[in-house]
This record gives C-alpha cells, structure tokens and sequence, in this order.
C-alpha cells in the first residue's frame, strides 16, 4: 500500500492505523528505506498521531538502577562482558536501600532493576528475589527486573515478591546475527523466558539493536520476530561501538536509524510502551525519540548517581543530565507532561 503513496499521503497513515491498518511487510520495506528528510518528518509525524490519539501528552518515567555490572556472558557488543578488564560493582544491601531512600516521592512511574548476570546472584538465586521484595517494601512502585535469563522458578518467586515487568532483550530475530552477538547463548531460552513470564503475569519487554550489521530484511524480521510475543514495550536502540570489546571497531553502512524504528515501533505496536532512552544522547536525545512516536522515558538515574547505564555516552563527561527534575523541564518545555501513576498502572494491568 505505502510504496504507492505520495508524500503527502503519509499524513493520512496515522489514522489508518489507529483505524486498525496493520503494516505489511512491503510496508516495513518502503518505511525502512524511507531516507529523505521530508519523508522521515512525516514518518515521525504520523508515528506522533497515533502515540497521541492513545496517550496525548502525558509520558512515563522510568529510573534505572544497574545494581550490578559483573557478568558471566560475553556478549560482543556489551561494555560488561566478562573478557573487558573493566572496573565493576555490585551494590550492597543497604546501598540499595539508601538508593531507594533518594527515589521515594521523586516521581517516577517504575523502577528498573538491572544486571548482568551475576555470578553472585546466578549462585543463590533467592538473594535476587530478597532484593526485589526490599525495593518493593520500600518504594511500593511498579517494578522491572532486567536480570538476563533468570530460571522460570525465580522469575515466579521474583514475580510473588513484586516484579511487574520483564526486560529482556532479544537483540535480533537473524539467528545469523544473534550469534554473532550473544555469543553462545541459547536463541530460544530468551524467547522461551519471556513466554512463561507473560504466562505468569508480568508485563514483558523485548527490544532490538539497530546499526550492528541489520540491513532492512534483518529488521523486517526483527520486528516481525518481537510482535510474535505480545509485548508490553518494544524497543530499538543504537548500538555504540564499546571500548575493549569484539565490537569496538565496527562501523554499519546501513541508515537504519533508531528514531526510523521508534517511528515505525508505533505504527506496528500502537498502544505499547516504546522508550526514549537517555543512554545514548541525553535529554536532546530523548526529545528526538519522543519525537518520533515514543512514551516512556528510560535510562534515567537515581539523583546525583554514580550508577552506570548501559551504552553510556556520558562515561567522560563531568555532567550527566540524566535526572527525573531535568527531564519534567524539558518535557514541559516539549507541551508533554509525566503521567499520573494510575494512567501508568491501567497500561500495567496489575
Ligand atoms: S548484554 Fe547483558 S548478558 Fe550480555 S555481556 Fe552485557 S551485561 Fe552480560
């Protein structure tokens, strides 16, 4: 249908959506390819049209807390895999708990737990269970646990303590580049996690890399592989080459940009949970993916945090502004403005 289109014509794509127009695959294809600056802008523009006619102006916020940044993997596109001599920290206890202290009333809708899969808490999977029900007791707000692929019993006593939601990324549905990222990890497990997640009642969170070697039919099979699982939130985001790891040189020659798929994410997935990260350009950054179609904003830190995020474009940077206050300015400078906690729990459903 699209590739027959004038320009013009994309204005009226927003409403064939939300009217329940599903993209075909020849669609995907022309919205990929799409590479001029008019074309791009009215992409953006119908991807806002549907984001409003379901949210209007109101975004969620989501802080992350990378409790821990040991890893046993070695995935090739990851700052933390285990063969980077990287200074690393797990966070104690009672570290966790003054953190949660600094988020109490800050106004965030939920609150991300994440790590690498830590050999500490793989060993003894309860003590990631007790640090969920501690985050829980303290702060009582929705949680997202972003722990790798976690055994279904612990997802299940994670889920009685108090997890609402499980990150957990695919990264590509090219089998050929899965392996190539996630080197020696299983495929299915991933998929097979989230299944009995969603069956358990959490909301689940899939996401993809982009500019990591994915030409438009990878993507297209990507995007395709995500909508399989029913997810809450989809994802896309720009892979960063990172220091000391396998990846560290490589440059992709495709323009298959993180705010094209944003865009294209809220056509596929209308009423879903799409992020606009500040873990690659900050608050400039997030206004861009807002943008272009997305709704929650992720990858915000606990006030004057040390913490680390994942892609960290801010690593040597002295400022980091990634707090929630500076983020409220900025989406009210944008006519947006955050979301009241119930709007966030009726999206939750639990
Ligand atoms: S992406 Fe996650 S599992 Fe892979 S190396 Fe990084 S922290 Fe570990």
């Amino acid at each position: 249908m699209i590739q027959k289109m004038a320009l013009d014509e994309f204005d009226s794509l927003g409403d064939k959506v939300i009217e329940g127009y599903q993209l075909t695959d020849n669609d995907l294809r022309t919205l990929l390819s799409l590479e001029s600056k008019e074309g791009l802008e009215r992409l953006y523009s119908a991807a806002r049209k549907v984001r409003d006619h379901y949210f209007g102006n109101r975004v969620f916020l989501n802080c992350f807390i990378y409790f821990s940044t040991y890893c046993k993997n070695q995935c090739s596109f990851c700052y933390y895999n285990c063969r980077n001599e990287i200074n690393r920290y797990r966070l104690t206890m009672e570290e966790i708990k003054e953190t949660c202290k600094t988020l109490k009333g800050a106004g965030f809708h939920m609150v991300d737990l994440t790590m690498g899969e830590d050999p500490y808490y793989y060993e003894d999977p309860n003590r990631f269970v007790e640090l969920v029900q501690i985050v829980k007791e303290e702060l009582g707000l929705p949680i997202m646990i972003s722990p790798g692929l976690m055994d279904n019993a612990t997802l299940l006593k994670a889920r009685e303590k108090g997890a609402n939601f499980l990150a957990l990324y695919q990264e590509t549905y090219d089998t050929e580049l899965y392996r190539k990222l996630r080197v020696g990890q299983s495929f299915d497990g991933r998929v097979n996690a989230r299944r009995f997640a969603k069956q358990q009642g959490y909301c689940v969170e899939d996401g993809i890399l982009t500019g990591v070697g994915n030409d438009i039919e990878s993507t297209i099979l990507s995007l395709r592989g995500m909508s399989t699982n029913d997810p809450d939130m989809v994802r896309v985001m720009t892979f960063l080459p990172q220091e000391g790891t396998p990846l560290e040189g490589f440059r992709d020659k495709s323009n298959l940009s993180e705010l094209k798929i944003i865009s294209v994410l809220r056509l596929m997935f209308p009423k879903r949970l799409i992020p606009a990260s500040l873990d690659l350009e900050g608050i400039d950054g997030m206004v861009l993916r807002l943008n272009a179609g997305a709704n929650i904003v992720t990858s915000i830190l606990p006030p004057d945090s040390q913490l680390e995020g994942v892609a960290n474009y801010d690593r040597d940077l002295e400022e980091r502004d990634r707090d929630i206050k500076s983020v409220v300015r900025r989406l009210e400078i944008m006519g947006m403005k955050p979301a009241r906690q119930a709007d966030f729990e009726a999206v939750l459903g639990c």
